[in-house]
């Protein structure tokens, strides 16, 4: 039997090459050639005032904390039915987290649930781009205009996906993507923060560099450069950058066959969808899909649990998400006790099946098959 797993990581060929290219170029610690053609891609494809890669899509959360200046205190605001990153990036800064329901329709928060959480202590929110389908940003970015505050997107599943046509990770003030494995372009590891107001570039720049101000040195704007500012290492080297180019420039290909696949899932599962026995992903009108991922929402716990068991001896490795923050070991305590049914609903009853470049078509008609068998 052929096992199927989860997720493998893709490679375009040219990894090699260009790290071949990076190490024989004499430098191989951040920000060099091939760091500054990602962030050329990033600014040209997207329009983003500027972007910084990242060792991981967690350190771009973190700077983006440092840069809208939250302190202890302040209170942030984000869907429960997310990564611990997206949350201990700000907690790391002294904020409270103030943990909003998911919609009923996507795992995405609720924004209606974003007013009533507003306080005077609130700084920014968070909305979370969940399998790469856009959280409503209009409707945020009315709210954080008439109380000030900033709009950070964890855009870490959302390459390439659109909002009204204008690209994630553009809509914030700040904006976190990840190339972790597991994502639709990867790094092993990896990130970049895409900064959307200019004014904000030359401290994330020097935030990005240790707290110093080299960038502005290595450019000639300054004749010595020193310790101005808080920051950390937060840029990965050329090695990572070298691999992340490669993919960068394979992005139309991967994005086009993961779609196909995805929607060929959404073909064959619909009927199951119609049926009742499974609730289908929905993508809003205003949103695209970048076939980030494809999951369904179960009926129950035990119902999942025994799927994701039958599917295993059929080798094939389907996986359930995200544990709500709010019911975490580290966070209980601190949350105010609001029940989020919908957040506990995706946590018991959403799964998500094989997705990745190189998965088949006959793959995906196997594991729908063996969904059905099921089912029936
Ligand atoms: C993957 C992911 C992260 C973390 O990304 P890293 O690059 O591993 O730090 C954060 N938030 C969300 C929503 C993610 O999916």
């Amino acid at each position: 039997m052929k096992l199927i797993p989860f997720n493998k990581p893709f490679l375009t060929g040219k990894e090699l090459d260009y790290i071949r290219a990076a190490v024989e170029s004499g430098k191989i610690s951040g920000n060099g050639v091939f760091t500054k053609r990602c962030h050329e891609f990033f600014r040209k494809r997207y329009g983003c005032a500027g972007a910084l890669l990242t060792s991981s899509c967690t350190d771009a959360l973190e700077m983006s904390a440092i840069l809208s200046g939250i302190e202890p205190g302040d209170e942030v605001i984000m869907p429960s039915y997310t990564f611990v990153s997206t949350a201990n990036a700000f907690v790391l800064r002294g904020a409270k987290i103030l943990f909003a329901d998911s919609e009923a329709k996507t795992p995405n928060l609720d924004v209606n649930e974003i007013e009533k959480l507003i306080t005077g202590r609130t700084k920014a929110i968070v909305p979370v781009h969940y399998a790469g389908v856009a959280c409503d940003m209009d409707s945020i970015a009315k709210l954080a205009k008439e109380r000030s505050l900033f709009v950070i997107e964890d855009a870490a599943q959302a390459i390439d996906s659109f909002y009204k046509g204008r690209p994630l990770g553009t809509l914030g003030n700040f904006a976190a993507f990840s190339f972790h494995e597991t994502k639709n372009i990867i790094s092993g590891e990896g990130g970049a923060l895409c900064v959307n107001d200019a004014t904000y570039l030359p401290r994330a720049e020097i935030i990005w560099e240790k707290g110093t101000n080299r960038s502005a040195f290595w450019r000639g704007e300054v004749d010595k450069y020193g310790w101005v500012d808080i920051g950390s290492s937060f840029l990965p080297s050329e090695i990572t950058a070298a691999f992340l180019y490669a993919q960068l420039e394979w992005i139309d290909k991967v994005q086009a066959k993961r779609l196909a696949l995805w929607n060929r899932y959404y073909s064959l599962l619909t009927p199951l969808g119609d049926a009742g026995k499974i609730r289908m992903p929905y993508v809003p009108e205003y949103a695209t899909n970048n076939a980030h991922m494809f999951y369904f929402v179960c009926g129950n716990l035990a119902e999942r649990r025994e799927l994701i068991a039958y599917l295993k001896e059929r080798g094939i490795y389907a996986v359930f998400h995200y544990q709500g923050l709010h019911k975490s070991p580290f966070y209980q305590d601190h949350h105010d006790g609001r029940k989020l049914p919908w957040c506990d609903l995706y946590t018991d009853c959403l799964l998500r099946l094989p997705l990745f470049y190189e998965l088949t078509e006959s793959e995906v008609d196997q594991i729908s098959q063996s969904i059905i068998d099921f089912y029936r």
